[in-house]
């Protein structure tokens, strides 16, 4: 099934893939870019957006979140308080 960003309707490419790691010998679940992908899911909201229709996609929220929250990065995106 092809996904499309639920604001603009157009299709989106890449994929993510769940894999088995381990850090310290502690079982943890990993997220991985499997392809390059010109969309997020929103931390926020879980809505999926492509990046032409998200200001700061880096942040891994759409702008609606961003706005709601009035939330600030610093320039890697990372979230700042
Ligand atoms: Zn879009
Ligand atoms: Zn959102």
């Amino acid at each position: 099934m092809n996904q499309q960003c639920e604001l603009c309707e157009k299709e989106v490419h890449g994929e993510l893939g769940v894999f088995d790691g381990e850090i310290g010998g502690i079982g943890i679940v990993v997220i991985e870019e499997i392809s390059k992908r010109n969309w997020i899911l929103c931390d926020g909201c879980n809505v999926l957006v492509c990046h032409a229709c998200c200001t700061r996609p880096e942040t891994g929220y759409c702008n609606a979140c961003i706005d709601r929250y009035k939330l600030n990065f610093d320039e890697e995106g990372r979230l700042v308080d």
